[in-house]
């Protein structure tokens, strides 16, 4: 999506350890009227295809699978990251570490709120190593949930996680793929 990748090159700033700062307009400061485009372009690319939830992970992912979730008119959920899991039972539980904090949290969703009824799109906003996606998709599978597809903002192409995610057949888009980024000189590649 090229306005997305303008504003990637534009705003977006490489740190070391191959970490891309999108704070001024993705996941700090959000620009909604990008989130609406955004939005849009997912709705295009999984037009036809049967949706009626969209899950997501906190806290990043919330905001634009909220502005999304108005062109597909379904509700979202997010899995919550908690630091004690409740055993009673109640709640799908996956472990997810994270890319930037290199953490490990527990992230947990409500049985009330995903179930066999459900057809989901994971929204998130960026994809690593996919740990985070391979939580979600552990939590749908525990909930008996069918995946549908996955709408990532932006993958990070030099690592690992998109190439196992669609070895699984599963539909994934991402809205800009990064082929290459360089700390020391800023320069960032797009596949
Ligand atoms: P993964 O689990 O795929 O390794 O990483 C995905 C999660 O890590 C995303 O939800 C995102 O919050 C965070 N993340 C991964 N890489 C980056 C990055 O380069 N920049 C930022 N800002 N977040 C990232």
């Amino acid at each position: 999506m090229k306005l997305l990748e303008e504003r990637i090159k534009k705003d977006g700033v490489v740190k070391e350890g191959n970490v891309l700062k999108v704070d001024s307009f993705l996941n700090h400061r959000m620009d909604i009227e990008l989130f609406n485009e955004m939005g849009k372009e997912w709705k295009r690319l999984f037009e036809g295809t049967e949706i009626n939830k969209i899950l997501t992970i906190e806290a990043s992912g919330i905001g634009i699978a909220a502005v999304a979730a108005q062109y597909f008119k379904v509700p979202v959920v997010f899995a919550k990251k908690s630091k004690s899991v409740n055993l009673d039972g109640s709640m799908y539980t996956a472990k997810v570490e994270s890319f930037t904090h290199k953490n490990v949290s527990d992230v947990i969703v409500s049985k009330k709120f995903l179930g066999p009824e459900d057809k989901v799109l994971i929204i998130d906003d960026f994809l690593a190593n996919g740990c985070a996606l391979e939580g979600l998709m552990k939590i749908l599978e525990e909930a008996g949930a069918k995946l549908q597809g996955i709408g990532i903002a932006i993958e990070k192409g030099f690592q690992d996680g998109g190439r196992r995610i669609r070895e699984k057949g599963v539909k994934l888009e991402s809205l800009a793929i990064i082929e290459s980024m360089d700390a020391s000189t800023g320069e960032i590649v797009f596949r």
